[in-house]
């Protein structure tokens, strides 16, 4: 079975690992073919595929784009892209604008139940500042005391209706999409069981995001249980959606797939690589 890992991140947005040391655990952990996608940003491919290249792994340039949609927010994985398309890098560089204005929001909502000084501890977890995230905030509120690991830390404070709130718009379905197959690229919906989607919004989902020109559903992700693979890949079968898989890897020991760890696609599903010239 080929290795392929089609989600990770790095220092460039909220991942522990530069791209090269990203690149060289894939290679350890017998990855055969790499897509990296940090948030909104495509900094990191340079490097990486130059490790990707010493290591001999076939790199695939990557993206997360955060989309904000009916009130939701959305990630929509794009692969193959070509970072230097203008629209995509000057969409990213906007989206990117937002996040140093919400880290603050993010802080003072965390002063008004008394927890201080969280933009600045933030910030020491961030490799690129530009790409300041809840991540950065959630390591920072871990080491504080405030919760025992990562998952916790969302669960109480930077979700939805929790102190540590604080909303943002970012991308549109529509743009996030056009840039991506702009590009050469093809988009994916990552992890979309993390959206908890009732299943006439999903369905509205699935159908604007085929129209707008996306063709993959990650249906193999450390977000989903072994039931929503197999749902989400039933939704891939019967519209016609290539399957994409990813281990969303942040760290050791944060993410719930290592890299190259990825359970096999369910049967019947076409991969968003079936036409790639890759390494098996
Ligand atoms: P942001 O783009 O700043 O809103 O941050 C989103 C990132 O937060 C995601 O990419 C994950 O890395 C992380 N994240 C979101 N929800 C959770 C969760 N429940 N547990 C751990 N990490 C999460
Ligand atoms: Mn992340
Ligand atoms: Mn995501
Ligand atoms: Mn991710």
């Amino acid at each position: 079975m080929l290795n392929i890992d089609l989600h990770c991140h790095s220092t460039i947005s909220d991942g522990l690992l530069t791209p090269t040391r990203l690149v060289d655990r894939a290679a350890k952990r017998g990855v055969k073919t790499l897509a990296l996608t940090d948030h909104d940003d495509v900094a990191g491919l340079d490097e990486a595929r130059l490790a990707a290249d010493a290591q001999n792994i076939t790199f695939i340039n990557g993206v997360e784009i955060s989309v904000s949609w009916r009130g939701r927010v959305l990630h929509i994985i794009g692969l193959d892209i070509d970072p230097e398309y203008t629209p995509l890098k000057e969409g990213l560089a906007a989206i990117r604008t937002g996040r140093s204005q919400r880290a603050e929001n993010i802080a003072s909502e965390l002063e008004k139940i008394g927890i201080m000084g969280s933009l600045e501890g933030a910030y020491t977890y961030v490799g690129e500042r530009r790409l300041i995230g809840r991540t950065h905030f959630a390591r920072f509120l871990v080491e504080q005391g405030h919760a025992k690991d990562l998952k916790t830390v969302f669960k109480k404070y930077l979700v939805k209706g929790k102190p540590g709130y604080a909303p943002h718009e970012w991308a549109a379905l529509s743009d996030a999409v056009s840039w991506i197959c702009g590009s050469g690229g093809r988009a994916v919906i990552a992890h979309p069981a993390r959206y908890k989607l009732g299943k006439n919004v999903l369905d509205d989902l699935l159908h604007e995001f085929r129209t707008l020109g996306g063709t993959g559903i990650e249906v193999i992700t450390g977000s989903h249980t072994a039931d929503q693979v197999q749902d989400f890949a039933q939704h891939a079968r019967d519209m016609n959606f290539l399957v994409s898989c990813g281990s969303d890897f942040h760290g050791p020991g944060e993410s719930f797939y290592d890299l190259g760890q990825l359970p096999d696609l369910p049967a019947g599903c076409i991969p968003v690589w079936h036409d790639w010239k890759i390494v098996a």
